[in-house]
């Protein structure tokens, strides 16, 4: 059940919030044996929150998640319970604090149910980088959910969870939510505040929902989003009700669509989806625009394969055994314990970032490779500023694919990049972006990306929700 119909259900008493919980217990006992979306399921902490949020509707205290079953990335830590990132590292580490987003769902009323699988450390696009075991694509299981929110996406499109959080650097939220046939929105740059998300690269992440539909998109982002003074970054900016911009038509939106984001070596049936979404957005009543181009678009990749292992070499740095997580004990030194702490706690992917990143800040290389990269962010985010003086929104694919095969990319690093192809630009010009369901392809679905000016996730919602609206899409469940 959504969000938006369990609300309404609870509110008219229909159901409890027990009952709704002990659904979603179910069906994660029936089919997470096959789909693998949950690190930890915290059933007992579930049922309690639930009894709490019953007492709380009784006294007539609601909100649109009160007591609502929601599913929480074990990147976001959970005060109490077990936050892995994915991670021999962190197998073991419960924080002693709950993250800002957690803090909101829980004064909301909102019951969480487990904490979601994912990439190690949000890096990678499958969710095979975990420490764990890989998570299975529900509408496929032998495929791969995407990442690095894989788990949370998996979790919504199999009934899981009604809502589930995501985190998204370079696309993890909008590439899984493609995957697997589920709403995946990545707010702007500072609307939700990274106050215990653990962190991969600083500049880029950002926390968001994977959910059903549009609408609960839209109350999860009402319920997660707004400044907070424990994170920096944070904008104190106007937090609209985004509900408000659920309409049905898109007269006098102006839409723009890049050339660079439809490269011939697409996959065909990924472009027909697109082609067939524009031309659902055009009947709505809003003006298509082909003429238009963001040059500096092939650059995001090797930027961004720059700037987010240089932030993650130094996020990861505190991992030395001594302050958190696993701690090698063994060594013939206190160089010895850390350096083996490292080389058994982190995974390969990790490794590989933490190289890239000490290499590309290095003496000598700093100027040619970080320097340089910041300087193309800058003008890949001005392309983008251009852009939206004279379009509303961009629409593009999310993926060049649908989901491929578990095991088909592991060893190909490069190929595995490339997956986020599409997404990665939003990340560097820290604009909000949104993916929708927009059809299958061999029985795999495919999304369509909404992009729009900072602060403007309004825009997002009203194109994502007249389109959603049009078609049957969001309707379609996994077979599983
Ligand atoms: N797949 C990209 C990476 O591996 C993006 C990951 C993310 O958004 N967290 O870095």
């Amino acid at each position: 059940m959504t969000a938006h119909e369990a609300g309404r259900l609870l509110r008219e008493r229909e159901v409890t919030s027990r009952q709704l919980t002990e659904a979603v217990l179910a069906r994660i006992r029936e089919v997470e044996g096959r789909v693998k979306a949950y690190v930890s399921v915290t059933e007992d902490i579930a049922l309690r929150q639930a009894d709490a949020a019953d007492a709380r509707i009784a006294r007539g205290e609601v909100a649109p998640l009160t007591g609502v079953p929601v599913c929480v990335k074990d990147v976001i830590c959970t005060k109490g319970i077990r936050t892995t990132c994915g991670s021999r590292m962190l197998e073991n580490f419960v924080p002693p604090y709950d993250a800002f987003v957690t803090r909101r769902l829980l004064d909301a009323g909102a019951v969480i149910v487990g904490k979601a699988n994912m990439d190690e450390f949000a890096m990678g696009s499958s969710t095979e980088n975990s420490a764990f075991f890989p998570t299975h694509n529900p509408w496929d299981l032998e495929r791969v959910p995407g990442g690095s929110s894989g788990g949370s996406a998996a979790a919504a499109a199999a009934g899981e969870c009604s809502v589930a959080l995501g985190s998204d650097t370079g696309g993890s939220i909008r590439q899984p939510g493609a995957f697997c046939g589920v709403v995946g929105l990545k707010p702007t740059y500072g609307r939700v505040s990274r106050f215990g998300l653990v962190a991969f690269a600083s500049s880029l992440d950002q926390i968001g929902p994977l959910t059903r539909d549009v609408e609960d998109a839209a109350i999860t982002l009402n319920c997660i989003g707004g400044y907070d003074a424990c994170d920096s970054t944070s904008a104190n900016v106007e937090m609209p009700d985004f509900t408000h911009f659920l309409q049905r038509d898109l007269r006098g939106m102006r839409i723009g669509i890049p050339r660079e984001y439809l490269p011939d070596e697409m996959d065909a049936s990924v472009r027909q989806s697109f082609e067939e979404a524009v031309t659902v957005m055009q009947s709505l009543g809003a003006t298509v625009d082909r003429d238009v181009s963001l040059p500096t678009t092939p650059y995001a990749l090797a930027v961004y394969y720059i700037i987010a292992p240089s932030e993650a070499m130094a996020n990861l740095a505190r991992y030395d055994g001594v302050k958190y997580g696993f701690s090698y004990q063994e060594g013939e030194s206190m160089w010895d314990n850390m350096e083996r702490t490292r080389q058994y706690g982190f995974g390969d992917e990790v490794k590989r970032r933490i190289m890239l990143g000490t290499f590309a800040l290095s003496a000598g290389y700093y100027d040619a490779y970080y320097l340089k990269a910041q300087k193309v962010r800058t003008l890949i985010r001005r392309e983008f500023d251009a852009a939206f003086a004279k379009y509303d929104a961009l629409v593009t694919p999310v993926t060049p694919t649908p989901a491929f095969r578990i095991g088909e990319k592991v060893d190909d690093p490069y190929a595995m990049y490339l997956s986020d192809i599409f997404t990665l630009p939003v990340n560097i010009a820290g604009i909000p972006g949104i993916s929708v369901p927009a059809g299958f392809s061999d029985g795999l679905p495919v999304g369509v990306q909404v992009l729009a000016k900072p602060f403007d996730e309004g825009s997002l919602f009203r194109v994502a929700y007249a389109y959603e609206q049009a078609t049957a899409w969001h309707n379609a469940h996994p077979p599983l």
